[in-house]
Parts: structure tokens; sequence; C-alpha cells
């Protein structure tokens, strides 16, 4: 059959897919891609040596609590059906050894231990491993004669992860962008007893212009020089996909792309990759120019977060992180 046959019946098209658009109900019949809340993870500010809730000045309605918040807030989350949540702590004394990353008593490791505490299996604790948030420079590594020492910042990673799963993380979620990050934070694992904790690899953590937002909410604005020397340049998908396969060898269970939106070929593209699961995190800068295109009035915010969360997921995200998760889930419910 040639191609004019297909489309020819006695002198007319034969195929017309206006016939499958042509209702509400035939539409949400054929609809291919659908989000659920159970698709979402919301990222989670906790912040020591604050009394009340700070909002987030370049991203509206997204908060930095303190502790005595986090059951509360995560609790509303919980009832709209989010179940995983990803947790970054602020911590309140920092230096060029990020040693407040791994104190039994520091941010996370409280956050931490306060959910499992209040809602244990029923909800998925991630925890982000860095040192960015606890270097009183901001860099994602052990600064030496001016460069990130790899080896270094590695050894302080596996004492900052080995301290989550004491906490009782579900996840880990190494984002320094180290070479061999998820091996020695494995091997470190599972020297320690906590094979049953699973990594979630920052596996293509490109070097964006979309994290400005975040920088501002978690206080880890690098005091000088910039990321280029970790995190991986956003032109190239030969190295992404490279790196996507070393964390896979070096036994990474689930892999992450971050930012999303811009980096749908890179999640289609590892989606056909890797039988493993992908997550896709939808950075502060990508909520935040929604957020500001609402507040003009030149988009829809819930019309335009619907669009751009589906799209991710139907370019292939399993999972997907995002700071609208809570609009989402309102919306998802009253559907
Ligand atoms: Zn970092």
């Amino acid at each position: 059959m040639n191609l004019n046959e297909e489309f020819e019946f006695n002198g007319f098209p034969k195929v017309r897919l206006r016939r499958l658009r042509r209702t509400p109900a035939i539409r949400d019949l054929l609809q291919e891609t659908r989000l659920s809340v159970r698709d979402l993870v919301s990222p989670v500010f906790v912040q020591e040596g604050i009394d009340e809730p700070k909002e987030i000045e370049m991203m509206p309605g997204i908060f930095r609590i303190p502790l005595v918040n986090l059951v509360k807030n995560i609790q509303e989350l919980y009832d709209l059906g989010v179940k995983t949540f990803l947790i970054f702590g602020i911590p309140k004394s920092k230096n060029d050894r990020a040693t407040s990353a791994y104190r039994n008593d520091g941010i996370v490791q409280k956050s931490v231990n306060t959910l499992k505490k209040n809602f244990g299996e029923k909800i998925v604790t991630v925890t982000d491993v860095c040192l960015c948030q606890y270097t009183s420079h901001g860099h994602c590594a052990i600064i030496k004669n001016n460069v990130a020492n790899n080896d270094e910042s590695l050894k302080v990673l596996e004492r900052i992860a080995t301290s989550h799963a004491e906490a009782g993380t579900d996840f880990v979620a190494p984002s320094a962008m180290m070479d061999g990050q998820v091996k020695n934070i494995r091997k470190a694992l599972d020297n320690s007893n906590f094979n049953n904790v699973g990594i979630i690899g920052y596996s293509a953590k490109l070097s964006s212009n979309l994290y400005t937002p975040f920088r501002d909410a978690s206080h880890s604005t690098p005091e000088f020089g910039d990321r280029k020397s970790y995190q991986m340049p956003f032109h190239n998908t030969n190295e992404a996909l490279h790196e996507i396969m070393l964390d896979i060898k070096e036994g990474s269970d689930i892999i992450m792309i971050k930012p999303a939106l811009p980096y749908l070929d890179l999640i289609y593209k590892t989606r056909q990759t890797t039988l493993l699961p992908v997550c896709a995190y939808s950075v502060s800068g990508e909520y935040s120019i929604v957020k500001a295109g609402a507040q003009e009035g030149w988009i829809n915010e819930d019309e335009v977060v619907m669009e751009f969360t589906t799209c991710i997921k139907r370019a292939g995200a399993d999972i997907i992180i995002t700071y609208h998760t809570k609009k989402i889930a309102e919306i998802l419910n009253s559907c």
C-alpha cells in the first residue's frame, strides 16, 4: 500500500485525526500522558536559626522553614497525595570543610529523623548530598589551591551520605558532580551496613543559568569563580550520556537529569538508554520564570505548569522534582 492509498478512500481523505479530538470525553479517553501526584517530588528547605517560615524572594510561594514547622508542612502535602520529599538544609554555621553537613545533629539529619518518627514508611525521604550549603565559599567541593579538589571532596560526601543514612533517609542524592561520587558513597553506605539506602545520582547536572533562585533560597552562591569545572557544559549530549553510563556502573539506583525543561532531549535519550527509573529536576529558574510571567498576567500559571510538567513526563521522566508540586497536586485533585 502506498501513502496515497492509505490517505485516500473514494477520493476522500481516509484518515481524519480530528475525529479523535471532537469532544472532551474522547480526548480524555485517548490522552497518552497522564500526570499523577505520585510522580512528583517536593523539595523542602529547612533552615537552622529561624522561628518562622521565610518566603524566598525569587521564588514566590516557596519558603525556607524552621524545623518546628516541618511536620505540619509535610502533612499538608501528604494530604494532597504527595509522598516523596527532597530535603535541603541551610545550616547556621559554615566553614571551608563543610563540617556542619555531617553532624549527627545537623539540620538535614534532624529533619529526616523528625519525618521518619512522624511518618515512618508512609513517605519517601531523599536528601541532597552536597557541600555548597555548608561551605563558607559556597562551592560544592573542598577547595585546594583555588581548585575544587575531587578526591578530598569525595571523603566529605561519603561522611554526609552516611550521616543521612544514620538519620534514616530512604535515598541520598549526591549533587556535587565530583567524579566517582556514586561509587564512593555506595561503598561507604555498604561498609556501614546501609545497603538498603538507595542512591539517586544527579548524573547529568548541567551548568545551567537557571539555578540562581535556588542559590538565593539555600544561601549557596559561590563567593568566587563558578561551578563550570564540575557541573557539565549544557552544550554536550555525549558527555551527559557518558556521565549517566558511569553513574549506572557505579551503582546509582535512579538517574537524574537537571534541569528539566530545556533538556527534554537528554531525558528522552536517557529513557531509551537505561532500564533504571529516570528522574527529572525542574529547577528553581523554571519555577520563577513561570511565576514571573503569571504575575505579569502574560500566561496562565495553572495551564502552563500542567503543560510543562506533562511534557517532562512525555519525554520519559518517571519521577519529577518540581517546586510546583503543591499546585499540580491541587489541580489533579480537583479534576
Ligand atoms: Zn552543591
